[in-house]
């Protein structure tokens, strides 16, 4: 096995922010659970190109998810978590109990998307 991840968070919640205790938890549990599929991928040996393409995609959406999780623990280490990155406005609590490590409120969310959108039929591909 190679060595374990290089960036160490605590042990624990930072104190500050106790109500955070369960998003930091299920965070922790996501972050594990990523590092772990990112490992397999990594010692996944694809035998035909299709393999290797499906292993690709696999691998960048499982480092996005990953760096989303690493981005909210680190707005909860700076007791900034559930703040909109964009807005800078409370992002809902329920919003956060599904999704723990959004970074945007419904609103900054929805916008964007339909930036993304306007952008893919703009040029014409998804
Ligand atoms: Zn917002």
């Amino acid at each position: 096995m190679t060595s374990p991840p290089t960036t160490r968070w605590r042990e624990r919640p930072p104190s500050h922010d106790s109500k955070h205790d369960e998003h930091w938890q299920r965070l922790q549990d996501g972050r594990r659970f990523r590092m772990e599929q990112l490992a397999a991928l990594k010692a996944d040996n694809p035998a035909t190109p299709r393999h290797e393409s499906v292993t690709r995609v696999l691998h960048t959406s499982a480092s996005v998810a990953l760096a989303e999780i690493d981005a909210a623990l680190a707005r909860m280490e700076q007791g900034r978590y559930g703040q909109c990155v964009s807005c800078g406005r409370q992002i809902d609590d329920e919003r956060l109990a599904v999704l723990p490590m959004a970074s945007l409120c419904m609103n900054c969310h929805y916008n964007r998307q339909n930036c993304n959108l306007a952008d893919a039929a703009h040029w014409g591909r998804g």
